[in-house]
């Protein structure tokens, strides 16, 4: 048993992990594509989105998830794996008993749920030793190698236990550290002028662009790119701009991973892993909501690309899996041996990774 787990983790090729979120973007919307029952309803904001409706509807699933969301159809799911398919049988959901951000971010970074302790979305530092300061102890990082850009101001809670220990900028908040590129400050400046409809989340663009900008002059060996977007336009009840928005994190991935595999830092040695805090409602009524009282917003999913997931494509086995199996998922890619984790509940994925 231990031998065969040192030999895994010899065998394992990542030297960089990449993780990306986009908050509350549903399986719906990842396995199906725009959804019949949202499309035409003006009280889902679809009454002037004619145009949008046409771009992205077709008979199939199959067809309108490609038309939604192309790098994740045409690149993960041919050279990755994909989870959480329940129309397939397969699924995955939360462990923590809340189907909110802070819980779900919390659960993905620590790999456990923390019920007692994280109960919604209040900005506690959070107790627990996240799997990016643990991976930067691990591998004897300084505290820029590993990062977390986040369009959501509580990340600066969420994505560690000591404060400083990772570098993090989130929220509308000035970028600071030594020696950054002028583009970095120009973003950093810009955000403050172009400013979104709410008060803690700035808009997915300037996160980005500051984390793809940090890719190429930084090279953290671990990065975290937390867009918040697709959450707050569902709550707005614009399900127009939710489908723009998860088209542009599709557009984002494709850009992070096309710029790894630009840079011989990263090419063939990095896994990006991309996933979602929790589900939504999946009526007309509840799309938009989420919480412990609306049924179903306990299903999420999980796609990965790298050297060590197999090209699996879309799973369909029955089984179900969990949001805190992530971080010991990264762990094991990264040929750590997650139980060295103190007080971690998941285990690694199978299906994320070669034997
Ligand atoms: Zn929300």
């Amino acid at each position: 048993m231990v031998c065969s787990v040192l030999l895994a983790a010899d065998k394992r090729q990542t030297e960089n992990l990449i993780l990306v979120t986009a908050d509350g973007l549903r399986w719906q919307e990842v396995f199906r594509g725009i959804d019949p029952a949202l499309m035409n309803a003006k009280e889902a904001g679809m009454e002037n989105a004619g145009e949008l409706r046409t771009k992205l509807w077709a008979e199939s699933p199959e067809q309108r998830r490609r038309l939604l969301l192309p790098f994740v159809w045409g690149e993960i799911a041919r050279q990755g794996t994909l989870l959480g398919n329940r129309d397939k049988g397969n699924s995955v959901r939360v462990a923590n008993g809340y189907r909110v951000s802070y819980p779900g971010y919390s659960e993905i970074l620590t790999g456990r749920a923390q019920d007692a302790a994280i109960q919604g979305n209040k900005p506690i530092q959070n107790p627990t030793e996240t799997v990016l300061e643990f991976l930067r102890r691990q591998w004897r990082l300084r505290p820029e190698q590993a990062a977390l850009f986040g369009s959501w101001e509580v990340f600066h809670a969420i994505g560690e236990r000591r404060p400083g220990s990772i570098a993090i900028n989130a929220g509308f908040r000035a970028l600071e550290g030594a020696n950054l590129s002028p583009r970095l400050r120009e973003l950093s400046n810009m955000q403050f002028e172009l400013l979104t409809p709410w008060r803690s989340v700035r808009h997915d663009y300037i996160t980005m662009e500051m984390a793809l900008d940090y890719l190429k002059t930084k090279r953290p060996r671990v990065m975290y790119v937390a867009l918040g977007e697709t959450d707050d336009w569902a709550h707005d009840r614009r399900y127009d701009r939710v489908l723009e928005t998860a088209s542009y994190f599709d557009q984002c991935l494709r850009r992070l991973w096309e710029t790894l595999q630009s840079m011989p830092e990263y090419r063939g040695k990095t896994t990006m892993l991309v996933t979602t805090d929790h589900g939504r409602g999946h009526t007309l009524a509840d799309w938009h909501g989420h919480g412990d009282d609306v049924e179903g917003a306990e299903y999420i999913w999980i796609g990965a690309i790298g050297p060590d997931t197999p090209a699996a494509g879309e799973i369909t086995a029955a089984e179900e899996n969990f949001q805190r199996d992530i971080a010991p998922t990264l762990l094991d890619l990264a040929g750590l041996d997650y139980r060295e984790y103190e007080g971690v509940q998941g285990t690694p994925l199978r299906a994320l990774r070669k034997d």
